[in-house]
């Protein structure tokens, strides 16, 4: 696809290679959710993607999101849209207001935290725990060796509902490791569905066993960098 087809365009695009990369796997395209990473473009841009038929969006902001999915989610209130980038407590209660599910559980305090919020809001959302695979101190994530508790953890003594497992494989490492690894642990667990492949491995990805697979400048093109965080 060249740098001049519209959003919708590349969004067929990237449909017709899901379904391809899910033919050549023997799986269903049905099974796997492409979610639309919308961070930082405009709730203008969003909206013609929206409008064809696209309804999982993902967000890596939640001051980002709180800013342009209310109004979005009034006008397409099946819109589902999922939180993929790290969380701090102090913004939870927002979260759980806003976003329908959480891709970036890594740790305890998060997710006592989410489990209290979610109570108090009665909005029980499905989590993922995120695994840094590559074990990148930079990266959010709980460690691979610390996983198997952790998901325990938040599954009996937080009482989340976990349905699945979240990587995000080092830029430049051979993904299909960490994806096969990711996969490993969420069978332990018994755990179904697995958040991995971005606009450069998404193929990769759904061999893998992918259920949703996170697609951003594919579809929405290049994104100028964001502002520094505070
Ligand atoms: C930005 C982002 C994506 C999408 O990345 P692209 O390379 O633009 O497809 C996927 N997952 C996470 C966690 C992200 O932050």
């Amino acid at each position: 696809m060249n740098d001049h087809a519209s959003s919708t365009e590349r969004l067929q695009d990237v449909q017709a290679r899901i379904a391809e990369a899910a033919r050549a796997a023997n799986r269903a395209t049905g099974d796997i959710t492409l979610i639309a990473v919308s961070k930082t473009f405009p709730a203008r841009a969003i909206a013609p993607v929206l409008a064809a038929g696209q309804r999982h969006f993902g967000e890596n902001r939640v001051q980002e999101a709180r800013e342009k999915w209310p109004a979005l989610k009034e006008e397409y209130p099946d819109a589902i849209v999922h939180l993929i980038g790290p969380l701090q407590t102090n913004k939870v209660k927002h979260a759980v207001q806003l976003f329908d599910v959480i891709h970036t559980v890594d740790r305890d305090k998060l997710a006592g935290e989410l489990a209290k919020e979610m109570n108090r809001q009665g909005r029980h959302l499905p989590v993922f725990v995120q695994v840094n695979t590559g074990e990148e101190p930079q990266k959010a994530g709980v460690a691979p060796g610390e996983a198997d508790a952790f998901i325990e953890r938040c599954r009996n003594e937080h009482g989340l509902n976990v349905v699945g497992l979240m990587c995000i494989p080092p830029v430049n490492e051979e993904p299909s490791l960490h994806f096969a690894l990711l996969r490993k642990i969420a069978t332990r667990h018994d755990l179904k569905q697995l958040s991995m492949g971005m606009s450069h491995d998404f193929e990769t990805a759904i061999e893998f066993g992918a259920t949703h697979v996170r697609v951003g400048s594919a579809i929405f093109g290049p994104r100028t960098p964001p502002p520094s965080r505070t």
